[in-house]
């Protein structure tokens, strides 16, 4: 009996075979092989009819296919200029698959969404190179995205959604609340990918918030502050601060700043969540 997986493995292998696909390591061409995992990331999509789901990177089309019976339409965009005539006839039963051959990160994603008139919905297994460029590219420059759904090293996803005082927790966790509800929706093991690669992976759902619960008119100054408070791990966040140079403060100075917000002067900036980085930093 043959068993789903070995199905995705099946299609895969003969899809690469019939058109002699070599795989290009500087993409980051690893493919999704484990139909379970694949179901797993349109769950977390949550795709609705009437959505317009942005895909990075559609590789051989097997997710581009799974999101395009339940969204309206897919925008997918490939680097890979050999891909493009395999996408086509692979993908030739939809109508409402639009293929881009080009860089996502040339891609202006606000302009996409002014053309369907609505936010963007995005799913992808991210090819591992570009992975926090494009996610800090679309929080950062809050492209008009209502939510992101992406396969990412297991390693950085820990990073993005982990807790104060956990050992994964440092400055990414904190940007990354900043700007998104983050969570971890599934765990992918290494063998769920052709060809495999040297990590685990993790699918991890990050919803941008309409309006930021923790902002700041100075995010530059912000986000320098929470990453000079992680750039010692194991000195406290005034030893931090007051050695970097990048503020116009004394430990002494700042010292005096952490005890008028409430906080102990020997606190480390891996016990600070959001809010408290928030408190402390409206008040240097
Ligand atoms: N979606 C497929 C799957 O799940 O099997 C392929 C995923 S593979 C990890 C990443 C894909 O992104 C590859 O097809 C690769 O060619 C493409 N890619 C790499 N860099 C890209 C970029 N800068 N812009 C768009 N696509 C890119």
């Amino acid at each position: 009996m043959i068993d789903i997986e070995a199905t995705l493995y099946q299609k895969t292998k003969a899809i690469i075979d019939r058109y002699g696909f070599s795989f290009k390591k500087n993409f980051g061409q690893n493919f999704l092989i484990d139909q379970r995992v694949l179901d797993k990331i349109i769950a977390a999509g949550d795709i609705q009819a009437d959505d317009v789901v942005l895909e990075i990177g559609p590789g051989i089309g097997t997710l581009t296919q799974a999101i395009a019976r339940k969204a309206k339409t897919v925008i997918a965009v490939e680097i890979d200029r050999t891909l493009i005539p395999l996408l086509e006839e692979v993908l030739s039963d939809f109508d409402n698959i639009r293929l881009i051959n080009d860089d996502i990160l040339k891609v202006d994603i606000k302009a996409l969404s002014e053309e369907y008139g609505r936010p963007l919905k995005v799913i992808s297994n991210l090819p591992y190179y570009i992975t926090t460029p494009v996610i800090m590219n679309i929080l950062e420059k809050e492209a008009p995205v209502s939510s992101i759904v992406v396969m990412i090293q297991k390693e950085v996803a820990m990073r993005m959604q982990a807790a104060p005082g956990t050992k994964d927790y440092g400055s990414l966790s904190v940007v990354t609340a900043y700007f998104a509800d983050c969570y971890l929706a599934a765990n992918v093991p290494r063998n769920c990918f052709i060809p495999r690669p040297n990590v685990d992976s993790a699918v991890i759902s990050l919803k941008p918030y309409d309006k930021k619960p923790y902002d700041t008119a100075d995010r530059e100054g912000f986000f320098k502050f929470v990453k000079a408070a992680f750039s010692m791990r194991r000195k406290t966040l005034v030893n931090c601060i007051g050695s970097s140079g990048d503020f116009d403060l004394t430990k002494e100075e700042f010292s005096e700043i952490l005890k008028k917000a409430g906080y102990d002067e020997r606190i480390r900036g891996e016990a600070l969540s959001l809010p408290d980085f928030h408190r402390i930093f409206e008040l240097m």
